[in-house]
């Protein structure tokens, strides 16, 4: 098996880091890749779209040929999993701001999300967090976090903060609004990772 991350920009390391204790703790192996360029994602069995900065991210992934890659693979129904920025640019549509500046969006789920969901007052911020597939609450961390207002019927809410989602999931593609490679709780990569083996 093989894992790539989106190493273009964002936390990249900590995903891999996390991986790694994920699948030491499902007892499995899989050669874990950082992705920079095309030509590596549709040798991946799954793939983590990381946190960063979702305009930037956005036209690095086309100038560099990855965006119709990872599209690809999702047809092919390999799991992704976008956290964060990730969650951003696997959506269909965006806010007013992302509409304006013509950001690019990758439209690999029924979503319709907003950039920057929780303001100014809360930057970031850390939550016991109810998820779906979870017995017991998660320690999710927020920094600018974006969130999903709006979803489709095929989308399946995993987890909301009031009116807002954080964690949806729709066929083979999981996004989250939080980082869960920023704690040391594995159980969403191991979630991830159940979708594998
Ligand atoms: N809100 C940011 C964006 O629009 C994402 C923040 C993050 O990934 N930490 O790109």
């Amino acid at each position: 098996m093989r894992i790539g991350v989106i190493a273009i920009q964002g936390d990249v390391s900590e995903h891999v880091e996390a991986l790694e204790a994920a699948l030491s703790h499902r007892g499995k192996e899989a050669e874990i890749v950082t992705i920079k360029q095309k030509g590596i994602v549709p040798c991946c069995d799954a793939l983590i779209i990381p946190g960063g900065e979702s305009t930037t991210l956005g036209k690095l992934l086309v100038r560099e040929g990855i965006a119709d890659e990872i599209k690809q693979i999702k047809n092919a129904g390999r799991p992704i999993m976008g956290t964060c920025a990730g969650l951003i640019l696997l959506a269909k549509e965006g806010d007013e701001q992302v509409k304006k500046t013509h950001q690019y969006l990758l439209g690999l789920m029924d979503t319709r999300v907003n950039r920057n969901a929780f303001g100014r007052q809360r930057d970031s911020f850390e939550v016991e967090l109810d998820i779906d597939f979870l017995d017991s609450t998660y320690n999710a961390v927020f920094i600018r976090a974006p969130a999903i207002v709006q979803s489709g019927k095929d989308v399946r809410t995993l987890s909301r903060i009031d009116d807002m989602v954080v964690a949806a999931e729709q066929e083979n593609v999981l996004a989250l609004a939080f980082h869960p490679e920023l704690t040391a709780d594995t159980r969403v990569h191991d979630y991830f990772l159940a979708k594998l083996f």
